[in-house]
Order: structure tokens, then C-alpha cells, then sequence
């Protein structure tokens, strides 16, 4: 017997996920992004999952040894390598492995133009617009063009950049104003939205010819969920994180559970111990209270979580037993608990739960 804890991935939502963003802005061709061995649910998985009719345009991503993994499997949408190249010496593989690079400093763009490719290449050139990560600044983009467009192989150019606050009060109007007076009425194609931004700004992201780059929502994750929950955007959870209770028991008034004994009984109450703990990628800082379902059965997390093991509670599960079924997020039938409310109530973001999914769980994939 193994331990009772799984992933499951459902390859069906993660194509679903895909055309509600497609419908958003439907004349934009989508980089499907799967960076982070595709946000934790598996790279190739989700490349081969995404790589049908109708589906991704291209894949975007920042490992180049998963770029590889992706082409000696076969998958032929472009590629986007969206940290470009670390290394000058890196760019042979661009070149064999047919991989784009996304050209952030005007170092990049010289080191590129001064080695020999085998054959020429797509850029992305990217445009600091008030993020100050990685970006040209206003007065670099004449220079760099200029260098592109004499370089011999430049097979295209597309002008990209990234917003800080495409999920916050902010919005992307300010940076979308330097973007046009940086772009500067040039016709060329741009790449500006990440899910935040093409859900929210479908009308000012893009157009024919241009490409958007989705991540969270691809995965069923709202990139805003204290403004719009993933129901409400049409979203289905691609990662189901579940597990089996293995232990029950009854506790007294006044009974401490787990280490350092913070949830204390204020009645006489049943509780559960699941099979999951941050050992699993499940968030250490979840307090007494996150949500989970104990049979499909909307329950709550008590005290402290540890490696291999959280507690539940049992009061409103009369059914529960030995081997009751667990979902720490995602689908168990109709019932269904987002893992941004996990997120929420862990003070984190669902990115980070799917992220942090651990090598020990293994993975099951599924299409219903
Ligand atoms: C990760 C990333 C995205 C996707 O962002 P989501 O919020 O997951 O949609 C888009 N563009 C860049 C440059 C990224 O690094």
C-alpha cells in the first residue's frame, strides 16, 4: 500500500481554461504559459495537453532545458523563452532547438546580433513601462531596434512588456501610455497581457496579429480572486490535491491538536487526521480555519499543519471514516473547493500552492 495522496490533472480543463481566455480576446494568438514545470502540474504534460487544433499558438516559458524537453517530444508551436538567454553561449541551442528570445537590455540585443545562428530567429523585445525588472527604457528602443532590423537574422519582432498591476486597483492604463509613446506608431505585432489583463482589458491588449500570454487562469485560478472568483470567470480547477483520512477521533473539552497544541477543543468534537501535510507542497501557514472537503463536504482545517499530517474537522461529517476521501483543493464529483481560497485564507496566492506541489505526490492525469 502507498500512502493515500495524489494530484490529479485534468487535461479537459486545462483546454477549457485555454478557450475562455481565447474568448476574451479572439483575434490574439496565446503563448500558453508553463513556466514552473507549467505552474506544478507538469510541463510536457501540459504542453502535449494545450499542443492540439485550435490551442495554443506557442508556449512560453524560462527553462531552457524544459524547451528542449518539449521539442524532442515533438511540439512544434513556438516557443517564447521569456528570460531570454543568461549566456551568449546558450544561443546555439536557441538556434538548433528553434526557441525565441525575449531581449530585455541592449547588452542582449548585441551579444544576439554578433553570433551566428544557424537559422534566424523570432525576438520579443521587451519594453520597461514601470514594472524595473527586466525592460528596455525609452531612450534605448531607437538603438535597438535599429541593431535588430540590420541584423541578419531577425526572422521577426514583437514588441512586449508586463504589467505590475494588471489585478490591482492600478490597472494598466499608465503603463499601457508609455507602452504606445515607447511602440511610438511602429506596426509592429505586441505581447502586453498576462490573464489579469486580458480578463479584465480585453479591448486595449491586442489585436489580429498580436499575442497574449495567460498563466494562472490557464491552471483555473482567478489572477484576482478577491475581485472575481474562478467560477464566476467560467474557470475550471485543473489540479486536484486530495488525500484519505487515516486516522478519527474523539476529543474532550479541552484537548489540544498537533504541535504546540493551538487549536484547543471547546467541546466535545470528532477530528480527522489527513495524509497531506507541507511535506506535500500543502502551505505550512494555514491556520485553523482553512477550507477543506472531508467527503465532498465543506470542513476546516484545525491547528497547526505539519510535514505529513493536518487535522480536520469532523462535526459537520457525520459520514466521515477511515479512509474518507480528503480534497485539500480542486474537484472531489460536483463538490469543489478553489485553491485560491486555500491561497486566501494561507495569506498566499494559488501560483505558489500549484508551485509548490511536491516531487513525493504522485500525479495522475485525467480528462473528463
Ligand atoms: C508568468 C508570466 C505571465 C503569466 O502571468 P499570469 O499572471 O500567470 O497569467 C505572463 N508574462 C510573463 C512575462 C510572465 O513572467
Amino acid at each position: 500500500m502507498s500512502r493515500p495522496i495524489r494530484a490529479r490533472i485534468n487535461l479537459s480543463a486545462l483546454q477549457h481554461n485555454l478557450l475562455v481566455a481565447r474568448r476574451h480576446v479572439p483575434a490574439c494568438k496565446a503563448w500558453a504559459v508553463i513556466k514552473a514545470n507549467a505552474y506544478g502540474h507538469g510541463v510536457l504534460r501540459a504542453a502535449k495537453a494545450l499542443a492540439g487544433e485550435g490551442s495554443a499558438d506557442g508556449f512560453a516559458l524560462v527553462e531552457l532545458e524544459n524547451a528542449i524537453v518539449l521539442r524532442e517530444a515533438g511540439i512544434q508551436q513556438p516557443i517564447l523563452m521569456m528570460e531570454g538567454f543568461y549566456s551568449a553561449e546558450e544561443l546555439s541551442l536557441f538556434a538548433r532547438y528553434d526557441l525565441q528570445p525575449v531581449l530585455h537590455d541592449l547588452e542582449r540585443v548585441s551579444a544576439f546580433c554578433a553570433v551566428n545562428l544557424e537559422r534566424p530567429l523570432g525576438v520579443h523585445l521587451k519594453l520597461n513601462t514601470g514594472m524595473n525588472r527586466l525592460g528596455l527604457n525609452p531612450e534605448e528602443m531607437d538603438l535597438a531596434l535599429s541593431k535588430l532590423e540590420s541584423c541578419g537574422h531577425v526572422a521577426s519582432i514583437c514588441l512586449m512588456t508586463h504589467f505590475a498591476d494588471a489585478d490591482e486597483p492600478r490597472g494598466i492604463e499608465e503603463q499601457l501610455a508609455r507602452f504606445e509613446a515607447m511602440r511610438g506608431g511602429r506596426d509592429l505585432p505586441i505581447s502586453v497581457a498576462n490573464s489579469a489583463a486580458l480578463l479584465r482589458f480585453p479591448k486595449q491588449v491586442g489585436g489580429e496579429g498580436d499575442w497574449v500570454r495567460p498563466g494562472i487562469m490557464l491552471y483555473g485560478a482567478s489572477p484576482f480572486p478577491a475581485m472575481q472568483d474562478a467560477l464566476a470567470l467560467g474557470l475550471q480547477p485543473v489540479m486536484t490535491l486530495e488525500s484519505e483520512l487515516i486516522a478519527v477521533r474523539d476529543l474532550q473539552p479541552g484537548d489540544r491538536v498537533g504541535y504546540a497544541g493551538n487549536f484547543v477543543a471547546p467541546s466535545a468534537m470528532r477530528v480527522g487526521v489527513v495524509a497531506c501535510g507541507y511535506g506535500d507542497g500543502y502551505p505550512r501557514h494555514a491556520p485553523t480555519g482553512t477550507p477543506v472537503l472531508v467527503d465532498g463536504v465543506r470542513s476546516r482545517v484545525l491547528g497547526r499543519v505539519s510535514m505529513d499530517k493536518i487535522c480536520v474537522d469532523l462535526t459537520n461529517v457525520p459520514s466521515a471514516r477511515m479512509g474518507s476521501v480528503v480534497t485539500l483543493w480542486g474537484m472531489n464529483g460536483e463538490a469543489r473547493l478553489d485553491a485560491d481560497d486555500v491561497a486566501t485564507a494561507a495569506g498566499t496566492v494559488a501560483y505558489e500552492l500549484f508551485c509548490a506541489l511536491a516531487s513525493r505526490v504522485p500525479v495522475i492525469e485525467e480528462s473528463v
